[in-house]
């Protein structure tokens, strides 16, 4: 899952991006709010990770502009001090949570896993097509009820297809939500990638639509 983290306080930034990577998201990293807006008209994320106080334009007024122009994208804001003022005006702006600074990593991996489901519309945190269960959180992948060992590209992949079971994904929609800026993309990475799910799980779990993308079928589909 492509998330955009917006944050002007470097070492904070840093941290964070590479926490996020390291929980398995693909995670992009700006600094101030008018490369924020920039990136979110031109790439598509599952969700944003957004301080307030920032530089050219602030965490608020971005946030006011996402959802006046009906943009759906879960929002977590952080905010720099523990005041109930700041929290109620970026929830009332539109944010789906909060946490306030100095965070722990995993709880905000853990509040983004939430508000993905939300989005979502899936409230059970295990993701079940089929035979295959994916388990977001605990990176485990079971079918049939026995684990399945998948590399972390693997596992994003079929993570993401499971989302939108039953709807195509073109393979550049993959990408963009697969890798973050600045990874080397060979051109068949998604192709290769799909060889090795269907290798590892079932072989017709994954259909090809020719010209198309890449399908996960719901299951009787
Ligand atoms: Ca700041």
């Amino acid at each position: 899952m492509r998330i955009l983290l917006v944050e002007d306080d470097p070492l904070l930034g840093d941290g964070v991006q590479a926490g996020l990577r390291q929980a398995g998201f693909a995670a992009d990293w700006v600094r101030d709010g008018i490369a924020a807006r920039t990136a979110l008209s031109t790439e598509s994320f599952a969700a944003l990770v957004l301080d307030l106080g920032l530089p050219r334009l602030s965490g608020l007024e971005l946030l006011r502009g996402l959802r006046a122009a009906h943009d759906p994208i879960p929002v977590l804001i952080l905010t720099a001090r523990d005041t109930v003022a700041e929290r109620i005006l970026g929830l009332d702006a539109g944010a789906d949570d909060y946490l306030v600074k100095p965070f722990d990593l995993d709880e905000l991996s853990a509040r983004l896993r939430a508000l993905l489901r939300r989005s979502a519309g899936s409230p059970d945190p295990v993701l079940r097509v089929g035979r295959i269960e994916l388990d977001p959180a605990a990176h485990g992948v079971r079918m049939d009820g026995q684990p399945v060992e998948l590399s972390a590209r693997e596992f994003a992949l079929l993570h993401e297809l499971m989302t939108h079971a039953g709807r195509v994904l073109s393979r550049r929609q993959l990408e963009e939500r697969l890798y973050p800026w600045g990874e080397e993309v060979e051109s068949n990475a998604v192709e290769v990638h799909v060889h090795h799910l269907r290798r590892k799980l079932d072989p017709r779990l994954i259909r090809t639509i020719r010209g198309v993308g890449y399908l996960l079928a719901a299951p009787g589909a």
